[in-house]
């Protein structure tokens, strides 16, 4: 019995307003026996002065008992009353409170053991503020049941991508050892080369993964300071020139003058350049022209990656910053891409304050990458 008290809002919304009946009921039955028969006696004194003095009437003194019985009744029936009252009230206020509270819990337990798809119901069409406490509760309880469900979902999704990205290489590297040791395969450098191009994508596979969950989990210090356009754009050429020199692309920059320096993280925003710059050139044919500029708007400091590459088709468009997103699967991995450099620039462009988006007019007409960041004060 005391462990079912413990454990049920119910018997404790219950027992509280019995608690209040018969303390009410003690009081007044108290007063009743303590202060009524003097107060009575008084005034049935006052009474029987002006009486016997008017109409020669004298008092029963069965009067004072009889108004105690009827007092004594009063308040059983008021008691009786009140019990009542509080039954249906203890009912109401459980069907209320317990109920919903109850269904929380159900939910949160199934959520608990994995049915992450579990919400509590809330009264339907209801604006946020007008609603109950409970009900907010409620609707607290369902995003953030539905924000542990994306969280899971993206959890999967991620070990699903990143065992599919390991299988590629891992499956060449084995067949190709089967190859060797069964003797199908001679050795030569054109296999040495193939397992060392494998290793190395596995290599760069995973330090890209490492680097997006430190990314994604902002487990970086961002050291921001005043940094010169002309200077980060400079250091982003000098590295890739030969490159592009190579693959016969030209390279153009036209940074607009008096711009002011940007508040960055010189090596972070160097690499989403450097991403930016690479993904041009790995896209864009011999013959064709990329061109990084940069100019101002408002606060911001505008940087722009344009290109004559191959361009992307709108569908692609808004999936380009999700990880292991590739438009052409075969072409993005023969030049050791992976889907992970723009999730991660799209990551350190916001840790900045700043955004970043990609524009195209279609397959075949170029790409534009463009990324804004805050303009330094000084
Ligand atoms: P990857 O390492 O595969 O290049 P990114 O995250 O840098 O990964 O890019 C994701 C995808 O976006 C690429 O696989 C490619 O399909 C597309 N992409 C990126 N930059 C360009 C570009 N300049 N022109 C055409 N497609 C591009």
């Amino acid at each position: 019995m005391l462990s079912a008290f413990h454990r049920s809002l119910g018997l404790k919304i219950f027992a509280a307003q019995m608690v209040i009946i018969v303390v009410g009921v003690v009081v007044l039955a108290s007063a009743t026996e303590l202060v009524a028969p003097s107060v009575f006696e008084h005034h049935m004194a006052e009474m029987e002065d002006m009486m016997g003095t008017m109409m020669g009437m004298s008092t029963d003194t069965s009067l004072d008992t009889n108004f105690r019985v009827a007092v004594r009744e009063a308040l059983g029936f008021a008691a009786g009353a009140a019990v009542v009252a509080a039954i249906v009230v203890s009912i109401f206020v459980t069907r209320q409170v317990v109920i919903p509270v109850q269904a929380m819990m159900r939910a949160s337990q199934r959520i608990a053991a994995g049915h992450y798809e579990e919400r509590v119901e809330i009264p339907g069409d209801v604006k946020r503020n007008e609603l109950d406490e409970l009900a907010q509760l409620a609707l607290s309880f369902n995003q953030m049941a539905a924000q542990l469900q994306k969280t899971e979902d993206m959890r999967r999704r991620l070990i699903g991508d990143v065992a599919h990205e390991l299988r590629t290489p891992l499956t060449t590297i084995k067949g190709t050892a089967e190859g060797l040791i069964d003797g199908v395969l001679s050795s030569g450098p054109e296999v040495f080369h193939l397992i060392y191009r494998e290793s190395d994508r596995l290599q760069r596979l995973v330090t890209d993964l490492q680097e997006l969950s430190r990314v994604e989990a902002g487990a970086y210090v961002l050291e921001r300071q005043p940094v010169p356009v002309a200077q980060l754009v400079e250091s982003t050429v000098d590295r890739l020139n030969r490159q592009f020199e190579e693959k016969g692309v030209s390279l153009n920059v036209s940074i607009l003058p008096d711009l002011p320096s940007v508040m960055a993280d010189e090596d972070r925003i160097g690499q989403v350049l450097l991403n930016l710059v690479g993904n041009a050139l790995q896209y864009t044919s011999a013959g064709g022209t990329v061109t990084i500029r940069a100019s101002k708007t408002r606060q911001l400091v505008s940087f722009a990656v344009q290109d004559t590459g191959t361009g992307i088709a709108a569908e692609h468009l808004p999936h380009l910053f999700t990880r292991f997103y590739r438009v052409d699967k075969s072409r993005s991995r023969a030049g050791g891409g992976n889907g992970i450099g723009l999730t991660i620039a799209r990551h350190l462009v916001e840790a900045h304050g700043g955004s970043i988006r990609a524009e195209s007019a279609g397959a075949g007409l170029g790409s534009t990458f463009t990324f804004t960041l805050p303009a330094s004060s000084e």
